[in-house]
């Protein structure tokens, strides 16, 4: 039984039943099916089918936002943003899938020989509950462009989510079994892994998650693509701009109320900056208003569930006791709901969780080092590399060490950093492998075929 629970009140709001194993068999083994049809299908077909499927999340963007905010506290007006971020994934690879995915002729030995993509077939996707829309359509929207079909197991608390987009991607004309929810647990998925109709396997969600599916991927020789946890290190140079950094890094921080995995985790600041950064930031987040997550004027809703706001806290008190000191926030508040204050921790060290772990809620953690050199080691001494920011008025300067130094797979001089249909996203190390977005992404779940004709 998976139950959806509004986190800023608690109140349970659905319950559903968990599939059994023969009804998981028979959506693994229709969806096989459909993609036998679909893959045949002209790109211009499958086109115009996500075209259909972006109207109706523009069309639909403030009702999906409401789900969200129910199911997992997201801010309302963010939440129409994520649907309008969805629209746009599906219409980018609607307008450049079929480029992306053109034959490359290549000049060898024969008569003609070239690269062609065919899709790989049924590509399970396992999802995360913090951005519930974004992360699935992010994977969704260049796999059935590429002819695959896919099947959703969303994050148990988010089933509601998980239902609302099977019925639009149904309703906008993509064929019943081509997409399927099931409503399973982690379990269940492992088995779905290893069934014979399930050809890849992509896994948005914690590092601990991920080494699990990558495992039961590994043991039957499928693809995979793992997009984990961040700690991404924003570092402060001596000659940057404080108030732009500072308010760069408190946005990025409180993006979905801190849960999010390239949230600026690490600030990492030369000594000599410290104090007014230190001051920028403290008053850049008392600005930031918590609340009920259907007030428009709310930037930081309530963690998604208690469980998760009670762990980060865990977190904040362990730095604490190892020498960490809290300048802001650090207490639970008393008032119903999964609420964490804006919080940030200074003279954050080595054995630390807040130098060491991912704190997916609003909790800054600030670095002091002596020089830039300092720095960039502190940066990548973390077992993570998903996303990484450097500030400097030297924009040449700073793009040498975004480009060479940092080991992340997205780094940014100057701003922080996000997701960008036309980018690749992804990253190194525990926070993954494998790439979407992009023309690199829609060539992850597709076989790479050479054709060689004499
Ligand atoms: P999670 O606990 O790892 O869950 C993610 C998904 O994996 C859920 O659907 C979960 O199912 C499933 N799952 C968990 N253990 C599994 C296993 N052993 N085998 C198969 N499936 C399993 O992560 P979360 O709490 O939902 O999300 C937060 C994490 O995701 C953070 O670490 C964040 O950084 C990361 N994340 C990464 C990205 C990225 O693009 N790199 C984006 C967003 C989030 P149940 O819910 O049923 O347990």
């Amino acid at each position: 039984m998976k139950e959806s629970v509004n986190p800023a009140t608690g109140e349970v709001i659905a319950s559903y039943d968990e599939m059994s194993e023969e009804e998981l068999h028979t959506i693994a083994q229709n969806a096989r099916e459909a993609q036998q049809k679909w893959k045949k299908r002209p790109f211009d077909e499958r086109a115009s089918l996500l075209q259909a499927v972006a109207d109706r999340l523009e069309e639909h963007k403030d009702e999906y936002a409401e789900l969200m905010a129910k199911e997992m506290g997201k801010p309302l007006l963010q939440g129409i943003s994520e649907s309008e971020k969805c629209a746009w994934v599906c219409r980018y690879y609607a307008d450049n899938g079929e480029e992306f995915l053109d034959d490359e002729l290549i000049e060898s030995d024969a008569r003609k020989s070239y690269i062609t993509y065919n899709p790989l077939g049924t590509v399970l996707a396992i999802m995360p509950w913090n951005f519930p829309f974004w992360q699935l359509f992010r994977f969704a929207a260049p796999a059935l462009m590429a002819g695959n079909a896919a099947i959703l197991k969303h994050a148990s608390n988010v089933t509601g989510c998980a239902l609302a987009i099977e019925e639009l991607l149904h309703e906008a004309g993509i064929p019943e079994n081509l997409f399927r929810t099931v409503i399973a647990g982690s379990e269940q998925a492992q088995k779905l892994i290893k069934h014979k109709d399930i050809a890849a396997v992509t896994l948005t969600g914690s590092t601990r998650a991920g080494k699990a599916v990558a495992g039961t991927a590994g043991s039957e020789l499928k693809k995979s693509v793992l997009e984990l946890g961040g700690s991404d290190p924003y570092i402060i140079l001596a000659d940057a701009d404080i108030e732009k950094a500072a308010e760069t890094c408190v946005t990025s921080r409180l993006i979905n109320s801190g849960q999010s995995c390239i949230a600026a985790k690490r600030f990492i600041v030369v000594e000599d900056n410290f104090r007014p950064f230190l001051e920028a930031v403290i008053s850049k987040m008392e600005e930031k208003k918590a609340g009920d997550p259907f007030e428009e004027s709310t930037d930081i809703g309530p963690m998604a569930r208690e469980s998760l706001r009670n762990e980060l806290h865990q977190q904040v008190q362990k730095s604490i006791d190892a020498g960490a000191n809290c300048v802001l926030g650090g207490a639970i508040p008393d008032q119903e709901g999964a609420y964490y204050p804006a919080t940030i921790l200074t003279n954050v060290g080595e054995g630390m969780p807040a130098y060491h772990e991912e704190l997916f809620g609003p909790v800054a953690s600030v670095i002091t080092v002596e020089n830039e050199r300092d720095a960039i080691t502190v940066a990548n001494s973390t077992n993570y590399g998903l996303g990484a920011a450097i500030f400097s008025e030297d924009v040449t300067h700073a793009e040498r060490i975004a480009a060479q130094e940092l080991e992340a797979g997205c780094c940014f001089v100057n701003d922080f950093v996000k997701s960008d249909p036309r980018l690749p996203f992804g990253g190194i190390k525990e926070s993954g492998f494998g790439r979407e977005l992009s023309h690199v992404g829609i060539r992850e779940f597709v076989n790479v075929k050479t054709v060689y004709c004499a």
